[in-house]
């Protein structure tokens, strides 16, 4: 198979052994696959991506009730230990939607069910009062205040959730419960068994996905504890290392190592038993994969800044999430407007006309990666850090060996 960069696409081919794939491919003669290939894609230079904010993280709370050492947010508080007035979330809907018709609402925190009721009373003015508009709403939780009551709100309301669980094996070690000193072991319990018992109205969501964080210290388990997420439920399941730019809990070279033989175990695990439909609920396989067969490619890593931002509870805008009260990354506020100097800079930083992007054989797909890996790895969201880099090569890797396994042994499911 050949790798086309420009289109991510794969093309079978009988390329023979003499061909040099780093230095490019000579012409042929008559028939030239490698012509006809360049010929087929004539590819067109991308277009600068734009403004276009089309998904908001609403910052409904700035406090949390679990202390997770890793979280990127402080104590859950980012400092401020603050809430959203329903005001303000209205004012961020009525400035988000002013110009266009839909509008993706993430409610983000802290906690965001610890403000059940601002959710469920926003959610009701948007259809309200704006019902010549379309709105999709997510929410991302802890769960630990999730009941049956509230998921039935969620799915009525076709709710995408994402639930952290860092699994059976971490999840008590890595996080506590707000206002006890002990490892939580019986958090793991109680959200484990949560996700059990709810699993039916979890599985009528628009969309779920249960997302572990590993530490340097969890390393170790962390094959065993995500096989076991993986096989103990029937949800896609996410995963990634901490990110931090805390000397105590940032991955050295050796952690990144590791992590990424991580994932190259938990793939040979389920590939050795042909667990397809396992390997397709691990979601960035699922989205490479996704890539790989349809040769699409994406303009934008995650749309930050450019398509999605933050609203904090304050009503600034930030990068996304998890920039939120990072006044560095503030991108405006509901009083001012947009910051259009810092915007310009990141449509142009997402061209990937600098290196390392620019000659990176996964530019098409990965398109300059996370700002804030790379904020914590290098101090700069547009200095890229190479550790990401070698995360994604290993996760690219891995999706390019599933997904040619998967084209002799299991086509279907590609469909
Ligand atoms: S993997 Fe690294 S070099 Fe390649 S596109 Fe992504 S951020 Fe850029
Ligand atoms: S910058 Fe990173 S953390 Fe923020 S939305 Fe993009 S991928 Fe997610």
């Amino acid at each position: 198979m050949l790798f086309h960069i420009p289109s991510s696409s794969l093309y079978q081919s009988d390329v023979p052994d003499e061909v040099n794939t780093d230095s490019g491919f000579a012409c042929r003669g008559s028939d030239c696959m490698f012509c006809k290939v360049k010929e087929e894609l004539q590819w067109q230079p991308k277009q600068r991506p734009d403004l276009k904010i089309r998904s908001i993280a609403l910052n409904i709370i700035e406090r949390c009730n679990m202390r997770c050492h890793y979280c990127f947010a402080g104590k859950g508080d980012y400092g401020f230990d603050s809430s959203m007035s329903m005001e303000t979330a209205i004012r961020a809907v009525d400035f988000f939607t002013q110009d266009q018709d839909d509008l993706h609402i993430v409610f983000f925190g802290g906690e965001p069910l610890l403000r059940f009721r601002l959710i469920y009373d926003l959610v009701h003015w948007c259809i309200r009062e704006k019902s010549d508009k379309r709105f999709t709403f997510a929410l991302t939780t802890n769960g630990l205040l999730m009941d049956q009551e509230k998921l039935d709100f969620f799915v009525q309301h076709r709710f995408s959730l994402r639930w952290s669980w860092d699994g059976p094996l971490l999840q008590g070690r890595q996080r506590q419960l707000h206002g006890t000193k002990k490892q939580s072991s019986a958090a793991s319990d109680v959200i484990g068994s949560k996700i059990r018992r709810l699993s039916k109205g979890l599985s009528e969501l628009r969309s779920f996905c249960l997302r572990a964080t590993l530490d340097h210290n969890s390393l170790s388990l962390a094959i065993e504890n995500i096989l076991n997420m993986i096989c103990s439920t029937d949800f896609r399941v996410a995963w990634s290392r901490v990110s931090s730019s805390d000397s105590q809990l940032r991955f050295s070279g050796e952690d990144i190592e590791q992590y990424c033989h991580v994932f190259e175990g938990v793939v040979s695990a389920l590939l050795k038993e042909k667990d397809y439909p396992s390997l397709l609920r691990i979601r960035s396989l699922q989205t490479y994969v996704r890539v790989f067969h349809s040769g699409s490619y994406h303009r934008n890593f995650c749309g930050a800044g450019l398509e999605y931002l933050s609203v904090s509870t304050r009503g600034r805008f930030y990068l996304c999430h998890r920039f939120t009260e990072d006044e560095e990354e503030s991108l405006g506020s509901l009083e001012d407007g947009f910051d259009m100097k810092k915007i310009k800079a990141i449509s142009r930083h997402r061209m990937m006309e600098d290196e390392p992007c620019q000659s990176c054989w996964m530019r098409e797909i990965c398109a300059g990666g996370c700002f804030h890996e790379h904020k914590m790895g290098t101090g700069h969201i547009m200095t890229i850090d190479p550790f990401f880099c070698q995360i994604q090569d290993t996760e690219m890797r891995q999706a390019l060996r599933v997904y040619l396994e998967m084209t002799v042994h299991a086509p279907e499911l590609l469909e």
